[in-house]
């Protein structure tokens, strides 16, 4: 049985200020969520803040990104050892904002992937297609070339240890929300391609869904069999939405 999971994606919003109350908010109404486990992403700088007012509560945190190196001359980035030093448990790796603004490819995110895990984080691997993509019917052919980059460079045992967050492009952010049988094909069919490699890393594998989900369409996709939760962006940002996504998993 898998737990679901409901990660937050704060991206580059909020300030010290904002989050306080937003994590108080959070901590208030979290133990109305019996089921999901819980989890923020918050800006790199403001993970001590949510460090210290997460600590002991039944919230976990994360950062957006790490480097692929484990330190050195890299100005700017991030070591997964930075992200262990304030506590988190995970890393949001390939975002669909990383890949197209910062040129992350495959092979970049899964380098991230594997620095993650070596560190003892757990990534949660985001894939997923274009409008274009979709439009041109090749989207489990971007799925799986992007899911695959992981399992050639690590093997498919590494996805036991991570997450995977099916994000369509054209749904982040703008409102359209994938349909709970669009989402759910795409999950079947990632599960299905992990599979063929592993049957019992297949059955462990939680597999999110992140685009657009609210309060008011969360229940019907985290219904579906193979959608073990979701990362959201934009309704992560009041705690009462991100809650009522959060408690939609109870049922
Ligand atoms: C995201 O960026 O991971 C995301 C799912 O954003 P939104 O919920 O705003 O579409």
């Amino acid at each position: 049985m898998r737990q679901p999971l409901v990660a937050g994606n704060w991206k580059m919003n909020g300030s010290r200020a904002s989050i306080e109350v937003l994590l108080s908010g959070l901590k208030s109404g979290v133990q109305a969520v019996k089921v999901a486990e819980v989890a923020v992403c918050a800006p790199a700088v403001y993970l001590a803040d949510v460090q210290s007012q997460l600590s002991g509560t039944a919230i976990a945190w994360g950062g957006q990104d790490l480097s692929t190196e484990a330190s050195g001359a890299y100005t700017g980035e991030i070591a997964a050892s930075m992200l262990n030093d304030f506590g988190c448990k995970y890393v949001i790796v390939g975002h669909s904002e990383r890949r197209a603004y910062h040129g992350e490819s495959d092979e970049t995110v899964a380098k991230k992937y594997k620095a993650a895990r070596a560190a003892g984080l757990v990534p949660i691997l985001c894939v997923g297609e274009t409008l274009e993509e979709r439009e041109q019917g090749i989207t489990e052919e971007v799925v799986a070339r992007q899911l695959d980059a992981v399992i050639e460079l690590e093997g498919v045992d590494a996805l036991a240890d991570g997450v995977v967050a099916y994000e369509p492009v054209w749904a982040i952010g703008t409102g359209k929300t994938a349909t709970p049988e669009q989402a759910q094909d795409v999950h079947a069919f990632l599960r299905s391609r992990v599979a063929a490699r592993s049957e019992a890393v297949a059955a462990g594998l939680r597999i999110l869904y992140g685009g657009s989900m609210k309060p008011g369409n969360a229940a019907e996709l985290l219904a579906k069999a193979d959608i073990d939760g979701g990362l959201i962006g934009g309704a992560s940002l009041s705690s009462d939405d991100f809650l009522g996504i959060c408690t939609a998993a109870n049922s």
